[in-house]
């Protein structure tokens, strides 16, 4: 029975991904570069540690939610990284979106050091990071993710295996290019009906109900004012950034690449998601591509 966690990377995912296994009676370590998020997980009663090497000590799972595979190959890896940190029968469970071929190096690193790893990014945002019910979507062996369900379904609905090392990520860069391209669809969608005198609200019901419907519709309006509790409705505050959204479609032009695969869309959104984040637009939630499309 796992008892206690340690989680590194608390910020817009990972701190509602912590409280949600505090809440489920797990012990729970946290470590993060930034005081103020380490300081409101301690206030929901966890502990915390001087630095992600010590917050692992004792540890059954360590789950990481960070930036970059830069950032998570270099907590990880190493004679100062986690690999080397962790007792043999810890399991390491990464939940940051990466390349495929980063989760893969670390996952051999584990590996050969006998020490069990899963990549389990994750799909459904911020509010279901809040609401415990986070898609996981997880490469490594079966044993492994037999053995992390207990704590992944602490903080999720649906929890996939896709696959060996490496096959989370891929699985979860298919989703986010195609979460971009109907971003902007469903903002380019509003904003020209708008254009012609439509209330967004009453064109959103209808797009629902019709052939466009799709989950950005459905749970993250991104014109404000139309639903509340999302992005849009407070000036594209919190969520996913820009920037975040970026590297994923950064990814999969990387992934396309490789597996020769056309991805026309894929290419564009990558281009426009760019254009806006060197325009300044790097900090804004993703859905702020409509503000982008209207040139506010
Ligand atoms: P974020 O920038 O809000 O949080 C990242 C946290 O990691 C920050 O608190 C930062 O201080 C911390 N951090 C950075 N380097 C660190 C280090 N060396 N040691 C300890 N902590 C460190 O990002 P986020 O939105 O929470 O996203 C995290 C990951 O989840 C990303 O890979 C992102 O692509 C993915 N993701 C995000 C969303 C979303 O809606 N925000 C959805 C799905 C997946």
């Amino acid at each position: 029975m796992t008892s206690h966690i340690a989680f590194i990377g608390l910020g817009n995912m990972g701190g509602p991904m912590a409280h949600n296994l505090l809440d489920n009676d797990f012990k729970v370590t946290v470590f993060d570069l930034n005081t103020a998020a380490v300081k409101q997980l301690t206030e929901q009663g966890a502990q915390t540690a001087d630095s992600a090497v010590n917050a692992v000590q004792d540890a059954d799972v360590v789950v990481t939610m960070l930036p970059n595979g830069d950032i998570v190959k270099s907590v990880y890896g190493g004679n100062k990284g986690l690999i080397k940190a962790v007792n043999k029968n810890t399991l390491l469970i990464d939940c940051s979106t990466i390349a495929a071929e980063d989760a893969r190096e670390v996952n051999a690193l584990a590996k050969a050091a006998g020490i069990g790893m899963l990549d389990a990014p994750v799909s459904g945002g911020t509010a279901a990071a809040e609401a415990g019910t986070l898609t996981f979507i997880c490469g490594g062996e079966a044993a492994d993710f037999e053995a992390a369900k207990q704590v992944l379904s602490a903080m999720g609905r649906h929890i996939f295996h896709a696959g060996e090392a490496g096959a989370g990520q891929v699985a979860k860069i298919c989703n986010n290019m195609l979460l971009a391209i109907h971003m902007i669809g469903t903002s380019e969608a509003l904003n020209m009906g708008v254009a012609q005198g439509l209330d967004p609200e009453v064109l959103s019901e209808i797009m629902k109900a019709s052939s466009g419907n799709n989950w950005s519709l459905q749970v993250y309006n991104p014109y404000p004012g139309v639903m509340p509790n999302v992005p849009a409705s407070r000036d594209y505050q919190g969520g996913f950034m820009v920037e975040l959204m970026n590297k994923d479609l950064g990814l999969a032009q990387k992934l396309a690449a490789q597996s020769k695969a056309a991805t026309p869309l894929g290419a564009i959104s990558a281009q426009l998601y760019q254009i806006h984040q060197n325009q300044g637009g790097s900090g804004l939630d993703f859905s702020s591509i409509l503000r982008f499309i209207q040139n506010k």
